[in-house]
């Protein structure tokens, strides 16, 4: 007879909870492990059990999943996981975090003999509920393949992207274009105001000519207009602009050490810190919207 091994999954935060419970819900016995989560408001599957330290955690388990804030505590993680002496087939690391750190955490699994694969993911605290996550992987292809079934509760789409780090790679080149059409559509959308457009006759035409594009059709950052987004909630994220800035960042940084001109990238940087700086920290990254409205023509 075969006992069922379980899932120690480490960092439980607003996207790490969500995908732990739905890895539960479909049968798995997971042990979750979040300084901060001690006790959840929310009612728990009976097959998720939140431990009092990392090793407790990783009990019986043969697959470690990460979800946490930078790639210093991920490589942390990994070490504290190591040095304790457990030994879980694979490691999957779900954080946003830099290439460096990546291909660092990559090379310290491998001497330790444990298949690791970066794969941070797309689709928001929405996503992570309902399960529909995409995922971009670096790593082998062929751990990845016997790992689906496991990991499928948690996303909607899985794209190899190649060695390891490159799953990174893909999530700041991603969230790159991102800001930058987020502000096209914000700036689009002032413009178009003040010339007399009523909004919802601009996105209907955006929305189906060669502007359209998620920033547009999916997540219009003006408030009544297209479908239900954080602008007809008050800005609430959502994906917050301290997020967005943090992505931001690795973008620029991994531009830098790719010697990768990238100057729309670079200048949304500019206009996400001094949107951040106005007070908007906590505001969904749509919300540039207004402070780009409330900007001087020079
Ligand atoms: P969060 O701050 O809500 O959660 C992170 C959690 O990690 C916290 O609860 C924290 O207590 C925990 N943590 C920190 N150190 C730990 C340790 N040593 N051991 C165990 N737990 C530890 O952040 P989040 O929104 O859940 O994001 C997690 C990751 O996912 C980040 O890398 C983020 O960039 C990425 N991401 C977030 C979103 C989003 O919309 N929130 C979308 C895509 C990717």
């Amino acid at each position: 007879m075969t006992t069922q091994k379980n899932i120690a999954f480490i960092g439980l935060g607003n996207m790490g909870l969500p995908m732990a419970i739905n890895l539960a819900n479909a049968g798995e016995s997971v042990r979750g492990f979040d300084p901060q989560v001690t006790d959840s408001n929310s009612k728990l599957p009976e097959a998720l059990t939140l431990c009092s330290s990392l090793d407790d955690a990783l009990l019986n388990s043969d697959l470690v999943i990460t979800m946490l804030p930078n790639g210093h505590i991920v490589l942390d993680v990994l070490n504290a996981i190591i040095q304790g002496g457990a030994t879980p087939a694979v490691v999957l690391d779900c954080s946003t975090i830099d290439i460096n750190h990546a291909r660092e955490a990559h090379k310290v699994a491998s001497d330790a003999g444990i298949d690791y694969m970066d794969a941070p993911v797309s689709g928001g605290i929405s996503g992570a509920a309902a399960g529909t996550l995409t995922t971009m992987i670096g790593g082998d292809e062929n751990v990845l393949s016997t790992l689906k079934p496991r990991i499928e509760p948690m996303f909607k789409t899985f794209i190899h992207c190649g060695d390891g780090g490159s799953g990174q790679a893909a999530k700041i080149c991603n969230n790159m274009l991102l800001a930058t059409t987020m502000i096209g559509t914000g700036e689009t959308f002032n413009l178009g105001k003040k010339l007399g457009l009523d909004q919802n006759t601009l996105f209907s035409v955006l929305s189906t000519s060669t502007g359209s594009c998620w920033s547009v059709n999916s997540y219009c950052p003006v408030p009544e207009v297209g479908p239900n987004s954080p602008a007809d909630n008050d800005y609430k994220p959502g994906f917050s602009v301290a997020m967005m800035l943090k992505d931001l960042h690795l973008t620029q940084a991994a531009a830098d050490s790719a010697d990768q001109a990238t100057p729309l990238g670079a200048h949304a940087l500019e206009l996400y810190e001094e949107y951040a700086n106005s007070g908007a920290t906590e505001e969904d990254f749509s919300g540039i919207i207004r402070y780009l409205a409330d900007l001087d023509r020079q």
